[in-house]
């Protein structure tokens, strides 16, 4: 064995490595014979890697950390595989995901579903199975991807429902159907007014459709059924599991209740937890705002495992729901909607302020050019005011990010939670939106050059939650409808692409220290892939499988014990 000192000799040779800050001994596992991407700001490539107490010992080749390892030291042997940091998505509603995987609600989505009348006969099928009366729920259609190219209404579920109250949310998550019979349990008439930031879509003879956009979709939601009580820390359960083969090693969860905070501290609790978890409180009025300060808790509040992260709010809608708050020209074919805006600009600000200087970093929901400015105006008087020099706040989506709003957002230092998958799964809706908004429409590119920090998020149940289709998504920009590659200028490198699942999402969540990169000190979070994705052809990114996934050095998904 070399001595302790040899070893360091060594260490500080090697270009481009962090000095070593302790001895490389007794390490816990040692990976060696791989291709150990590190996402390091130099891109370091090595073949090998040791952990210790679930962090990051050393990197390097194998002469050199061989002597870390001792009689008790696990050796995985990579044979050439391919290592990168656990991938980080910074825009999940996990807990909506798998609670509606839970309760077995229609699962309406592409490419389970392709038409309007598929979706009747599921329902119909499920009023068979269901007590009289009970509601049927169901989730994740888009009228984008159905054959007749259009909402669904009331009308064409209340034969094939019979009795029961069916609510049906698009995949958006800005609106929802709902049947005739939900509609009265809602008291939902042709006379009840748009709620503040919603809208109850009517026909041309003044009745509604069934369509709720937006916050109208609360006067549906308010009366669905409770569910199960431990269903929140079942579906803790049930994200640990699953979100640990696509190689997800932390998630932030956005905009969700008491219930679901506390489902994912009573899973924590009980062991359940093997992912990393950021829960993004809501913030929906200033009231809101108002209690969250009052906690005397803030963003960080937590440990590695289950923390605070960011507060969420919402400026505008969807592009599903054709809500987001835009510049004129309006939207094609609807030439006077200009879209909603949930806050009024000094509610906004209010409530911004509010929780800032209770220590909460800020994200809020804008997709809109009108709606991004909106936010953009009110962290700035908030940063002033509050004399915040690292404040990352965050827009979620940027949706239209023009390059006089990307100069704001680097002016600011706020960031941008992006969607590569966006363009690939929904870019069809961008259509609705004309071809300039198109040319400005999730700009990855254009952040790097001009110095925004963007962090990736798949915003399941969206798209769906692994992250290889955004990361394809971004290398290739390809519609999935037409196959068109939509603003060709914003495609990223492979490199670039991890780099928004790994480094930036770190740093998204105050977390650069401890992860995003495989170096000396940081968390032992990584995956083990079946291809070298540095060289593979683009269009094999999305089909990437997940061999391992390790968390603080423990390995918590191995697909070859899952077959
Ligand atoms: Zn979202």
């Amino acid at each position: 064995m070399k001595s302790p000192i040899g070893v360091i000799a060594v260490f500080l040779t090697l270009n481009c490595i962090p000095a070593m800050t302790q001895r490389c001994a007794d390490a816990d596992l040692l990976l060696m014979h791989g291709h150990v991407v590190t996402m390091n700001l130099s891109n370091t490539i090595v073949d090998s890697m040791a952990v210790r107490d679930g962090k990051i010992l050393a990197i390097g080749d194998i002469k050199s950390l061989e002597s870390c390892a001792t009689s008790h030291t696990k050796v995985l042997d990579l044979q050439g595989k391919t290592v990168l940091p656990g991938l980080i998505d910074v825009h999940t509603h996990a807990m909506e995901w798998a609670k509606s995987v839970l309760t077995g609600e229609i699962d309406a989505g592409y490419p389970r579903v392709h038409s309007i009348a598929e979706i009747a006969q599921a329902v119909a099928k499920r009023a068979v199975e269901t007590p009289k009366g009970q509601w049927i729920v169901g989730a994740n259609w888009d009228d984008a991807k159905l054959t007749e190219r259009r909402y669904i209404s009331r009308k064409d579920l209340d034969e094939p429902a019979g009795d029961h109250p069916v609510f049906l949310k698009h995949v958006s998550g800005h609106l929802a159907v709902a049947n005739s019979a939900a509609l009265k349990l809602a008291n939902v008439d042709r006379n009840t007014p748009d709620p503040e930031g919603g809208v109850i879509e009517h026909d041309s003879s003044g009745e509604p459709t069934g369509i709720l956009k937006d916050t109208a979709m609360g006067l549906v939601i308010r009366i669905l059924p409770q569910e199960r009580p431990d269903i929140d820390e079942r579906a803790a359960k049930l994200i640990s599991e699953k979100f640990s083969e696509v190689g997800l090693t932390t998630i932030h969860d956005i905009f969700i209740t008491s219930d679901e905070m506390r489902g994912y501290q009573e899973a924590y609790r009980k062991g359940w937890l093997n992912i990393r978890v950021q829960m993004s409180p809501r913030i929906g009025s200033i009231a809101d705002a108002e209690k969250l300060a009052a906690m005397g808790i803030h963003t960080g509040f937590g440990d590695d495992m289950l923390k605070f992260g960011a507060a969420k709010m919402f400026a505008d809608g969807g592009m599903g729901a054709r809500t987001i708050a835009i510049y004129p020209p309006g939207v094609i074919g609807e030439p006077t909607n200009l879209g909603v805006l949930r806050w009024t600009p000094a509610d906004m600000q209010k409530a911004h302020f509010i929780a800032a200087k209770a220590g909460w970093q800020l994200e809020t929901h804008a997709i809109g050019d009108r709606a991004i400015d909106e936010v953009l105006d009110s962290y700035a008087v908030v940063i002033k005011e509050l004399g915040l020099t690292d404040h990352r706040f965050r827009i979620v989506h940027a949706g239209i990010s023009t390059p006089a709003i990307q100069k704001r957002l680097h002016d600011l230092h706020v960031l941008v939670d992006g969607n590569p998958p966006f363009v690939y799964w929904i870019g069809s809706w961008f259509t609705k939106y004309g071809p300039e908004r198109i040319r400005w429409a999730y700009p990855a590119n254009s952040y790097i050059e001009n110095g925004v920090i963007e962090a990736a998020g798949s915003d399941v149940p969206v798209t769906p939650f692994s992250p290889w289709w955004g990361i394809w998504a971004a290398v290739a920009r390809k519609e999935l409808q037409s196959g068109q590659v939509l603003a060709p200028e914003e495609r990223i490198s492979i490199e670039q692409a991890l780099t928004l699942y790994t480094r930036n999402g770190a740093y998204a969540g105050f977390e650069e220290k401890r992860k995003g990169a495989l170096e000396p000190g940081k968390l032992a979070d990584f995956i083990v892939i079946d291809r070298d994705v540095l060289s593979v052809p683009t269009d094999e990114l999305k089909d990437v499988k997940v061999l391992q996934t390790f968390v603080s050095g423990h390995c918590i998904y191995d697909s070859s014990k899952t077959d």
